[in-house]
């Protein structure tokens, strides 16, 4: 049927979809609908090409420059409102801006995967929950030992109280839950909670909170009766003083120091204001030990959102905070985006780490875009690390951010003490100077526990031949492959590429193979040499592959059941090991002299976050560096005089040389199977930007990646830097405007990386 001009029906949807393309898309609306009441924000389903996607509505506007006829109908609608608040909209647009990345993937990267696949965003009923009555808090479990299944299950209630545990918690506990559960239920030791409980305390203070929140006789974190500290209690009232507005703090506090608790306690202040925390991490190796004590110290809702779990868990997760259903959010970076129904606080833990920043497709630093999710959302942000980056400190400095110090380990532990250990022209046993073994085995005589850090997995990097010097490396890469002893492998660390190790010497067949160099595998056989009758468990993503097996290894190391710890950057993040007494970090030397400027302060955040895993409860702890550079600047501040000292010295270089945060970086990278392209295509970028009137943005390269070659690509990268961050911004607005048209766009692969943390 014809229809006439003026009608609703021709009002344009102008759409968002995720696919590589800097524009947006028109649809029409269908006859029946009036696009008047369709909210920007809203997800809708389009015929595109010859299939479907899912939209996200942007505006609705009367013109199109495509010509009606050729524009087609939506197929459907899927949300009848938005499901992002319009503040939390307006901050994709402004990321889409400000990384120069196409708005249909910014938005999508804010949805769960469901949704984005077009699910409904209904939410299943809150499922069933179950908590334990008087009579069950009052009853020994022991006397339910006719039924070994119920005892256990009061006993795990007990341990919780007085949290509630959801059905989803009971069957991770024991996939067959029901029948003890049931029986505890008729024994009227456990009682359901309605689904309806409010899970949030309410605007009104008064309203339930004795019974959402825990008071100091049920905590069972019997953190309520912490002595807080000085700088703790600072720092919590400088952070709960201003719930409601906006204000960035950085919380600066030595491993040890109570930083989680004072999380904790402002968290608490946000749930009596009636409002929800997003608290950010940066690995889920991470989230164990914190889920842990956030379970046991709030008795309200927690949603996780990480990658180990399912779709269908991140789905009710995100709809949980959505509907308010939930309280706190614990998650990794792509839980940034999460709505929040009643926002009140969002804590950024281990800011420094540079897993906050995601390295592919939607190039956004979580820690960035999180402050301007504070500004919008008018609520505090706090960032906490004991190893600030260089950039928030710089931020404190210029009193942008507030700094809260905690300068004290807080109880009775002590600080760890830091040695160079000098291994020059020492003999080495598989990388151990005698003097470590020594001190090593003083250690473990003591029937303490010792932590070894090496910060690379395999056998050994390389495997070279005695003979002639063959090396071997990757078809594919500039790089060797790794020997992997156990596996029987050679294996690429950058493409993945595998092959069986080789009995002989395939260059001169003679030769003998040998490695070169050393690896967790390596120092792992050293060490059960040494100490037969020693405990060791080793850490590294080669041992943690497998689902569980990091919790597996990191109960027995809290049991007790470990004497040496050995493993990877694993080791650095957030693990507590309070029996450890000793840790050696057995080659700092391989991140002392790399390219990137960002190495060195990587580097001593991680010296100062391995050191910081020993002796946290009342031993005191030892830490020990081998270095063939004793005399090394860095090395020498650092241990002398702690990660914020270095941290000034290491601004103040940069300052020198007008490197970030004193200058503003974004990094075009390019790459393909023939190297002419990228190359040629990099040049034409360089050439085409100059021409434009971008202030003193410099343009500097193309230069090849320091790993040319990988996965059998060629890569090469562009670097744009400015003094001012808008001059660049400028630059880069208009070459991405221009970019299709520049030489080999189409026959190569291109990324813009703005702010990037490592040069590679
Ligand atoms: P961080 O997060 O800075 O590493 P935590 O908050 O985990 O530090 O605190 C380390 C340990 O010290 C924890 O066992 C914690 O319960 C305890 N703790 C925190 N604050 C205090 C305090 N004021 N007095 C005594 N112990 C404390
Ligand atoms: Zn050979
Ligand atoms: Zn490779």
């Amino acid at each position: 049927m014809p229809k006439s001009p003026g009608e609703a029906s021709h009002l344009i949807l102008r759409v968002a979809i995720a696919v590589p393309l800097y524009r947006l898309f028109d649809y029409l609306t269908p006859n029946a609908v009036d696009a008047n009441h369709l909210a920007p924000g809203i997800r809708l389903e389009v015929p595109f090409g010859t299939g479907k996607k899912i939209a996200y509505l942007i505006e609705i506007s009367q013109h199109s420059e495509v010509s009606p006829d050729k524009l087609k109908p939506i197929e459907r609608i899927l949300d009848d409102k938005p499901l992002l608040s319009a503040k939390d909209i307006r901050l994709l647009h402004w990321a889409s801006r400000y990384y120069h990345h196409p708005l249909g993937e910014v938005f999508s990267a804010a949805f769960p995967a469901s949704l984005r696949k077009g699910k409904a965003s209904s939410l299943q009923l809150p499922e069933l929950a179950y908590i334990l009555t008087d009579a069950g808090m009052a009853t020994p479990a022991e006397e339910l030992k006719r039924s070994p299944k119920q005892q256990q299950a009061l006993a795990h209630f007990q341990r919780h109280h007085p949290a509630s545990l959801s059905e989803t918690e009971l069957a991770q506990w024991d996939k067959n839950w029901r029948p003890a559960v049931k029986a505890l239920l008729a024994k009227t030791l456990l009682k359901q909670i309605a689904s309806e409980n409010p899970y949030i305390p309410q605007h009104t203070v008064e309203n339930a909170l004795a019974t959402t929140l825990p008071t100091k006789e049920t905590t069972c974190d019997d953190a309520s009766n912490l002595q807080l500290n000085a700088e703790q209690q600072a720092a919590i009232a400088a952070v709960v003083d201003s719930l409601g507005k906006f204000a960035v703090f950085l919380l600066e506090g030595v491993t040890g120091s109570g930083k989680t608790e004072v999380y904790m306690q402002i968290i608490r202040s946000v749930l009596e204001r009636g409002q929800q925390v997003l608290v950010l991490v940066p690995e889920i190796n991470l989230t164990p030990q914190l889920e842990e004590r956030f379970r046991q110290r709030f008795s309200v809702v927690l949603a996780l959102s990480h990658s180990n779990l399912t779709d269908k868990q991140r789905h009710s997760a995100w709809l949980n905070m959505q509907q308010g259903t939930s309280a706190i959010l614990l998650g990794t970076r792509s839980a940034l985006f999460t709505p929040l129904k009643k926002p009140g606080l969002i804590i950024l833990d281990e800011e420094h780490d540079a897993s906050f920043k995601q390295q592919e497709g939607f190039r956004f630093s979580a820690r960035d875009v999180a402050i301007m999710r504070g500004k919008l959302l008018n609520i505090p942000v706090l960032l906490g690390s004991a190893t600030p980056s260089l950039e928030s400190l710089h931020n404190a400095n210029q009193q942008r951010y507030q700094h809260l110090v905690l300068s004290q380990r807080a109880g009775n532990a002590v600080e760890p003490s830091l040695h160079l250990l000098d291994i020059r022209n020492k003999k080495l046993q598989h990388g151990l100077s005698e003097t470590l073994v020594n001190e090593l085995r003083s250690v473990l005589a003591n029937g303490e526990q010792v932590l070894i850090f090496l910060n690379r997995r395999g056998f050994a990097p390389t495997l070279i031949c005695h003979g002639c010097g063959w090396v071997a490396r990757c078809r594919h890469c500039d790089a060797n492959m790794v020997i992997h002893n156990y596996e029987n492998l050679l294996r690429c660390h950058h493409c993945g590429r595998e092959q069986r190790l080789l009995p002989t010497c395939p260059a001169c067949k003679v030769g003998e193979l040998m490695p070169l160099g050393l690896g967790t595998e390596r120092v792992e056989e050293a060490l059960r040499e040494l100490f037969p009758e020693k405990a060791l468990v080793r850490l590294d993503r080669d041992t943690t592959q497998r689902k569980g097996s990091l919790e597996r290894y990191l109960t027995q190391i809290n049991n007790g059941e470990a004497d040496i710890i050995l493993g990877t950057q694993m080791l650095a993040k957030g693990h507590h090991f309070p029996n450890v007494t000793l840790v050696a970090i057995v080659d700092v030397d391989s991140g002392l002299f790399s390219i990137d400027y960002h190495a060195t302060e990587r580097l001593a955040q991680m010296i100062t976050q391995v050191s910081g895993r020993a002796g946290r409860a009342e031993k005191p702890g030892k830490v020990i560096l081998q270095t063939r550079h004793p005399d090394h600047t860095l090395l020498n501040t650092l241990i002398r005089e702690g990660y914020s000292h270095f941290a000034q010295i290491a601004l103040a270089e940069r300052k020198e040389a007008a490197l970030p945060p004193f200058s503003y970086h974004a990094l075009l990278r390019a790459q393909a199977g023939n190297p002419n392209l990228p190359l040629t295509f990099l040049q034409a970028a360089a050439a085409l930007a100059k021409t434009y009137k971008a202030g003193h943005t410099q343009i500097l390269g193309p230069v090849s990646a320091p790993m040319e070659k990988r996965a059998g690509l060629y890569r090469y990268q562009l670097l744009f830097q400015s003094n001012k961050r808008s001059d660049l911004q400028l630059c880069l607005t208009e070459l991405i405007a221009n970019i299709d048209d520049i030489t080999h766009a189409k026959k190569i692969r291109w990324s813009l990386d703005v702010d990037p943390v490592d040069l590679f």
